[in-house]
This record gives structure tokens, C-alpha cells and sequence, in this order.
């Protein structure tokens, strides 16, 4: 069990997350602004991962927004000052590196997240290197790991693909020597096929010092059920102390590590209630774009418009009487996730769950 945190403690947790607070408090004020952009840039991937939630998509010769569509539609979605290009897998994209640009152009993004399978370690070094050398971002590249050796080739279908992750890990954290402003991430999505798999991933993660942070997270999405099994709210419920927040890389911050317990706390009680327990208010500032210009509040719910159908004007889609009804229906609670991404952020986003957050154990 953690201590409990000092008073003074207490305030510096408020202070790091009074930002997303203001979110809620100032709901005026925060009107059309992004506190993040979730952009799929391809939907090719060289993975064809057991739990994938964009199944139904991938690699069906499907046009991806064009450099000069992405031009467009980042002219007016105003300040972003994070970003994470996401995929399929996203170093597919040649010109990932001139994205990169435009965003830090058109959006002032200041922080651009990657999450990649790490398959081609060269390439993937290559690009990172290069979006590094050529534009002035703190960059996170995300590594996802979903088991350790066979547990993980199984998963992503792919043989020796522990191996190459492997590689592009090592390549990468070599990478962090150069570049102060590179981050190396791990991602875990956790599921029947790794439940027990997940000390040992957890423990070798542990192992590497230069990793700060990982992250793992319950199955989400329109995964396709035929392919992948979510674990019992029951045995999340045992993961949780036992294995998940034992992640030494959680343990770094122990404020974050305070959210962290409460999300998977709370993604139990959504699992087993079904509700939306905390309201989202995530998806009113954190919009999704997809590789073919769908718009969305979450990935979750059903997409808003098309880009290409509102002459890429993302203003006017938001601003729209369809994304205000779907608004209006998340104010209602009539849908509910434990999508990290979000809840994350709803939990510094209601004063409630903060204070929650901030005096628990
Ligand atoms: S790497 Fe990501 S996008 Fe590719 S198959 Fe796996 S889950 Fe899907
Ligand atoms: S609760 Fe989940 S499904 Fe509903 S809007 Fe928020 S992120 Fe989307």
C-alpha cells in the first residue's frame, strides 16, 4: 500500500494537474480548444495483432489523407499542443517526418506521441532521428509490447517480432543519448491472450532503467471479438495491485501513479456497472481524425463527418448539430469506456475524482 501524500505534497499534485482542471471549471473559456489530437495517418500495418481495433480498415487500399490534406485541415484547428500520430503502423508513412512539420507549423504542437509495434527497427530509427534533427518537438515514441518472446510473436502474428522490438528498444534508447528530447515509451494492452504473461513483461520492463514509463491498459475499442477475449473484471481486479501498478516505471511519479490507480480502480467498476461513472469530458477536448479525414469525439463512438465533406474545415465539423447532439449524449451518459486516453484525463477534469485522487492511499 502508498503512503498517504504530505500537505505539501497534496498541493504540487493539484498544481501538475489544475490544467486539465480548468478544462471543466472554464468550459467557456476552453471552447474549441485541444488540449490533443488523436490522428491516424495510415491504415496499412505490418502487424495483424490478435486485439487490433482497427481490423476493420487495415490494409484495404484505403487513400490516406494526403500531406496536403493534412495542410488544410490543420490551418484551422487552431493551438495542439500535443499530438499523437497513431496508425496502423504509422513509420509506414514516407513522409511522416514532413506531418511532424506541419503540425508543429499550423498547430504550435510542442509534443507529438508515436506508438509503433517496432517492427522495422531501422526505418523507425531512421524517421525518429530525422523528425528530431528537423523539428523542434519533445518527441515519445511508444513502443508496444504486449508479451514477452513467443507471447508476443503470437499476439502480433508476426514471427520474431520480440525480436525486433527488441532491437528497435535498444536502437532507441541509444537514440535518447543524442536527443534529450526523445522519450522511449512502452505500451501493453492487456488481455486474455497475456493475462499470464503480464508479471514477467512487467518484470523485464522493470529491468530497463531507461524506461520511465509503461503503460498498460485493458482491451478497448470494435476489436474483433473472434480474434481477442477481454479479461474478467475479476481478474483485472487481482492484476491491478498484484502486477499492474507494480510497474516500477509508474512508481517514477508517484502523482501519476495516484491516477493511474484510481483509473484502473474505476475502469473495474465501469466494467462490471457498465455506466459511464466519471463524465467525459475528455471527448469534448481530445478529438480523433482518422487516416481517411473521419472526425470522432472518441474512437469509440461513430465517426461526426468527413473532412473532405466540410472542405476540411474541422471547425465547422465540430461546431456541427451532429457533434453537438453526440455531445449532448456523452453530457447523458449514454455511452461509457475505459479508454485510457480519456478517462485519464477525466479524472483531473472533474474536482471530485482530483480531490479523490490527490488524498487516497
Ligand atoms: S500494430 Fe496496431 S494497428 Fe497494427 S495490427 Fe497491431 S494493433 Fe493493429
Ligand atoms: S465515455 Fe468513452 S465512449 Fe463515451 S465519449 Fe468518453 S471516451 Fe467516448
Amino acid at each position: 500500500m502508498d503512503k498517504k501524500l504530505s500537505l505539501i505534497e497534496k498541493f504540487k499534485m493539484f498544481r501538475k494537474y489544475q490544467f486539465l482542471l480548468n478544462y471543466s471549471l472554464f468550459k467557456p473559456f476552453y471552447k474549441n480548444k485541444f488540449f490533443s489530437l488523436t490522428f491516424h495517418i495510415t491504415t496499412r500495418c505490418n502487424a495483424h495483432c490478435l486485439m487490433c481495433f482497427n481490423w476493420q480498415t487495415m490494409n484495404k487500399n484505403l487513400k490516406d489523407l494526403s500531406l496536403e490534406e493534412i495542410n488544410k485541415f490543420t490551418k484551422n484547428i487552431g493551438n495542439l499542443p500535443n499530438l499523437s500520430l497513431s496508425g496502423g503502423e504509422p513509420f509506414l508513412r514516407d513522409d511522416i517526418v514532413e506531418i511532424c512539420k506541419i503540425f508543429k507549423k499550423n498547430c504550435q504542437t510542442n509534443k507529438i506521441a508515436i506508438p509503433t509495434n517496432g517492427l522495422l527497427p531501422e526505418l523507425i530509427i531512421k524517421k525518429t532521428e530525422e523528425i528530431l534533427k528537423t523539428c523542434p518537438v519533445r518527441l515519445k515514441l511508444c513502443l508496444s509490447l504486449d508479451g514477452t518472446g513467443q507471447v508476443h510473436d503470437e499476439i502480433r502474428r508476426v514471427d520474431g517480432a520480440f525480436e525486433k522490438f527488441k532491437k528497435t528498444l535498444q536502437a532507441a534508447i541509444a537514440l535518447t543519448k543524442k536527443y534529450p528530447k526523445l522519450q522511449v515509451n512502452i505500451n501493453t494492452t492487456a488481455f486474455t491472450a497475456n493475462q499470464n504473461n503480464l508479471e514477467e513483461l512487467v518484470s523485464f520492463i522493470n529491468n530497463i532503467p531507461e524506461i520511465k514509463f509503461h503503460n498498460i491498459e485493458f482491451i478497448r475499442g470494435a476489436f474483433n471479438n473472434h480474434e481477442a477475449e477481454t479479461i474478467t473484471p475479476e481478474k483485472y481486479d487481482e492484476l491491478i495491485d498484484k502486477i499492474i501498478l507494480k510497474s516500477k516505471s509508474l512508481n517514477n511519479d508517484k502523482y501519476h501513479k495516484k491516477i493511474y490507480a484510481l483509473y484502473h480502480n474505476l475502469a473495474v467498476k465501469i466494467l462490471k456497472t457498465k455506466k459511464q461513472l466519471v463524465r467525459c469530458r475528455a471527448a469534448s477536448h481530445i478529438p480523433v481524425i482518422d487516416a481517411l479525414g473521419n472526425v470522432y469525439h472518441c474512437e469509440i463512438l461513430p465517426p461526426i463527418a468527413n473532412l473532405k465533406d466540410y472542405n476540411y474545415d474541422f471547425k465547422k465539423i465540430w461546431n456541427s448539430e451532429t457533434a453537438k447532439k453526440q455531445r449532448q449524449n456523452i453530457a447523458a451518459k449514454k455511452c461509457y469506456c475505459t479508454h485510457l486516453c480519456y478517462q485519464i484525463q477525466n479524472i483531473p477534469m472533474s474536482p471530485y475524482y482530483l480531490i479523490k485522487a490527490i488524498f487516497a492511499k
